[in-house]
């Protein structure tokens, strides 16, 4: 795990970093805001530890440039009184907030909960589902009532743009552009085997089929007829 910390108080910012990598993460700091954004920026860290008063440009204004464009974990770093800093800071989408002085058994728990639920958030948007069907999309992982099925790699693809669209009708012309990715060329049978393929492994085995024939348009995956 990648952790940013910006932070401009120098020995603070060594004593954090010597404790995290002893905890086995690695970790990268920056001194101000400036920094700290274009770090962040370059999107290859798990976590940002995020003072909140940073020369240059504040901790509220990084966190209010990086939410624009990313959903990186972020933990702010507030001075005592700083209230109306943490309610804006969780406001403007940080996902904790610890208090200076802070002892170093609580921030290293709030990066284990804040890492975790990110972890939960992301195996979540991976899984797609039709009734009884469910794929997961990063382990790429197929089951239907509970029981494991195999399929190759463009079967897979497959199975995942349908349940992307899931109850929209596609086109062959469609499933192979964004399939296989290429345009029409006429050799649209191709598709038709391989959804007899998908057909064979995950409807022909159980009683209620999912991947219905639209006659003279296509197919479309859902649960009704
Ligand atoms: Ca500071």
């Amino acid at each position: 795990m990648n952790i940013l910390l910006v932070e401009d108080e120098e020995k603070l910012a060594r004593f954090l970093e010597l404790e995290l990598l002893h905890e086995g993460y690695r970790v990268d700091k920056a001194f101000d805001g400036r920094e700290g954004l274009e770090k962040a920026e370059q999107g290859k860290y798990d976590l940002l530890l995020l003072d909140i008063m940073l020369p240059g440009i504040n901790g509220l204004e990084v966190l209010r440039r990086i939410r624009k464009n990313s959903d990186l974990p972020v933990i702010m770093l507030t001075a005592r009184d700083a209230v109306m800093d943490k309610v804006t800071g969780l406001d403007m989408g940080a996902d904790d907030y610890i208090t200076k002085p802070f002892s170093i058994e609580e921030l290293l728990a709030r990066i284990r909960v804040t890492l975790r639920r990110q972890n939960t958030r992301k195996a979540q948007e991976s899984l797609l589902s039709c009734a009884d069907l469910t794929v997961d999309v990063s382990r790429r992982i197929v089951i239907r009532s509970g029981r494991e099925i195999e399929l190759t790699g463009r079967e897979f693809s497959l199975l995942q743009y349908f349940l992307e669209n899931k109850t929209i009708v596609l086109t062959r012309e469609q499933l192979l552009e964004k399939v296989w990715g290429y345009a029409y060329m006429g050799e649209t049978n191709v598709v038709d085997v391989y959804v007899r393929y998908l057909r064979g492994k995950i409807d022909d085995p159980f009683d209620k089929k999912l991947l219905h024939t639209v006659r003279g348009v296509g197919y479309v995956l859902r649960e009704g007829p």
